[in-house]
């Protein structure tokens, strides 16, 4: 498969192509189709699969066209286990969308609320947060989830292990029921399955 038989947004595989990236790795050129296509997802993919990019490519082609929401939250969720994490992420995001105008912001712990106050204070497309972080913003009122199209959950089983299961769903229960869900986790232990059946809705699966 190719990047071109993908049909993304022309600014989106310029973006990639510029990257050196020949061909979709085997995660995304299963995932990817199914994102387009709009429908749940849960997959298993070990970190160097290529795994940011079969979900950060499908959130920025559903962020070439304007959301018909009016407001200022964000289109796209990304909620990871930690700084790091989020830290690539975010890279992804600013790499493959420089070509379409995208606005993206981190929400993450141990960083300072001043910078996320004014980053949540202005429309913004994606954001990348560790749950607690944004779980924090979301009581506070600084940030609302009516907007929000997509949620993807990176390393969720990492973000179970950290404890953050009862963040996940309380962020969850926020978003609105219409987004689509993409969970991402290395292993596919029962606690994910569940967490899996409470957010998501008729997911495909894609195993590697
Ligand atoms: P990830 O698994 O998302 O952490 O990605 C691992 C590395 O693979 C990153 O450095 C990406 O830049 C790179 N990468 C992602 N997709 C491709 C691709 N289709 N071809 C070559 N390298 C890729």
């Amino acid at each position: 498969m190719t990047f071109e038989e993908l049909n993304l947004n022309p600014a989106i595989l310029k973006a990639v192509t510029a990257c050196g990236y020949t061909s979709p790795t085997p995660i995304q050129a299963q995932s990817i189709p199914l994102v387009l296509s709009g429908t749940d997802l849960i997959a298993t993919a070990q970190t160097g699969t290529g795994k940011t990019a079969a979900f950060v490519l499908p959130a920025l082609e559903r962020l070439s066209t304007p959301s018909t929401v009016p407001g200022k939250g964000p289109r796209v969720l990304v909620l990871t286990p930690t700084r790091e994490l989020a830290g690539q992420v975010m890279d992804a995001a600013r790499n493959y969308g420089r070509g379409i105008r995208v606005r993206c912001g981190s929400i993450l712990g141990g960083m300072p609320y001043r910078e996320q106050l004014r980053l949540l204070s202005a429309p913004v497309d994606i954001i990348v947060a560790t749950p607690g972080r944004l779980l924090d913003h979301l009581e506070r009122g600084s940030v609302r989830l009516d907007r929000l199209e997509m949620l993807i959950l990176d390393e969720a089983d990492r973000m179970l292990d950290m404890g953050f299961s009862e963040d996940m769903e309380k962020i969850v229960s926020r978003a609105p029921s219409n987004r689509q869900t993409l969970m991402f986790t290395a292993t596919m232990e029962k606690s994910v399955l569940k967490l899996a059946e409470t957010m998501l809705r008729d997911p495909q699966r894609v195993e590697l």
